[in-house]
């Protein structure tokens, strides 16, 4: 889906996409034709309509700074964060380099619920205060939203925050990641299948539809133990590599002065890469994904440059040939291009991409499964 960006907060980008609106839509429709005239029935509907939209805004608020709570925590352990995206599953914080540590993990999970819980206890004493009946029914319900957030992202399952909380500590008890990775796997699996049987026996027995949602939350975390398992797998792949052993040696570059039309009658259309490093007497200066030149309407190909449509190196991944890919692998597929300039100073060494890494991991996985196939 198309990312809309909307600004910046806390010196990162912050997007979304249109699924977000679908998201708003649902919850002023749910608040103010349920949740508030049930309790005032006395108020206009103009004035349920509003209270809607002013919780509902304040509720995305809420998610938006429960992420600014991981962002920040990040930045103090010296973490580098792409952005924050939010759209109709939540939000959720771009990182673009691993945890150092456990404890710094567990710190950096521990910040955004940390955050809902300190917005709902707010809310909470704003509703006590009994300024007018409207103010009280969107802060209580915002109170308690934000407070059930809190409450919720600390459980102990991964994908959640409680679960990387715990991956954080045992990591550090254990002072190994790869063991606390299947501890917490095992952990998340487990809570996975109970939360499913649990929605299924509701809706079973009691003819509950919320059963529905305790089991989709189950198998969302059955999921997220799954993707636990697979990204230890990686790091257990990537082990020892660095990035000058995945990536692609002088690449096909680009200047910025030539023309799109140029680009793609004498590079584009003879090398079918995806991504071009654009260089400028020497210097590396942007990456231009092939996709955005193609995005210019042909009637501009003549006088739109790559410099026009480029990724300007202030922008673009870029990593180092002696960085271990472990560390490098954030910062080249959490980046929606999918590629990133490997650099010395100012000098192109080559490009990698996102693919080199799942080539590591193919191979890898193809050596282990052959003995079992002789
Ligand atoms: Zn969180």
């Amino acid at each position: 889906m198309t990312s809309i960006r909307i600004g910046r907060l806390a010196g990162v980008e912050v997007s979304t996409d249109w699924s977000l609106l679908v998201l708003c839509a649902l919850l002023v429709w749910t608040l103010e034709s349920g949740i508030f005239p049930a309790q005032d029935p006395h108020l206009s509907h103009r004035t349920d309509v509003l209270m809607a939209s002013v919780a509902t805004v304040g509720f995305i608020l809420g998610v938006l700074l429960h992420e600014v709570g991981h962002v920040l925590a990040a930045r103090r352990e010296g973490m580098r964060v792409d952005g924050i995206v939010l759209s109709f599953y939540g939000g959720y914080a771009r990182f673009t380099s691993n945890f150092p540590d456990g404890p710094a993990e567990a710190r950096v999970a521990f910040a955004g619920p940390l955050v809902s819980l300190l917005i709902g206890g707010i809310a909470v004493l704003v509703a006590r205060a009994h300024v007018s009946e409207p103010v009280d029914a969107v802060a209580s319900w915002l109170g308690y939203v934000n407070v059930s957030l809190g409450i919720f992202n600390l459980v102990p399952a991964v994908p959640l925050d409680g679960g990387r909380v715990l991956h954080g500590l045992i990591w550090r008890a254990r002072g190994d990641e790869a063991a606390a990775s299947r501890i917490c796997a095992g952990i998340g699996r487990a809570f996975g299948y109970l939360l499913v049987t649990l929605g299924i026996a509701l809706f079973m027995t009691q003819g509950v539809f919320s059963g529905v949602w305790v089991a989709f939350m189950g198998w969302f975390l059955l999921m997220g133990a799954t993707s636990e398992t697979q990204s230890e797998a990686t790091k257990q792949a990537l082990a020892g590599k660095r990035v000058g052993d995945l990536m692609t040696r002088s690449p096909v570059t680009v200047t910025p002065d030539v023309t799109i039309g140029r680009f793609v009658d004498e590079v584009a259309d003879s090398q079918r890469h995806s991504t071009y490093p654009v260089v400028d007497g020497g210097r590396a200066v942007g990456l231009l994904p092939l996709q955005r030149a193609l995005m210019v309407p042909r009637l501009h190909w003549d006088e739109r440059t790559v410099r026009d449509c480029m990724v300007p190196r202030a922008e673009a991944p870029v990593v180092a040939e002696s960085d271990a890919a472990v560390d490098a692998l954030p910062a080249v597929a959490g980046n929606e291009l999918g590629h990133a300039l490997v650099l010395d100073g100012d000098t192109l060494v080559g490009i990698v991409s996102a693919t080199d890494f799942a080539r590591v991991l193919e191979t890898r996985a193809g050596a282990r499964q052959a003995p079992a196939t002789r």
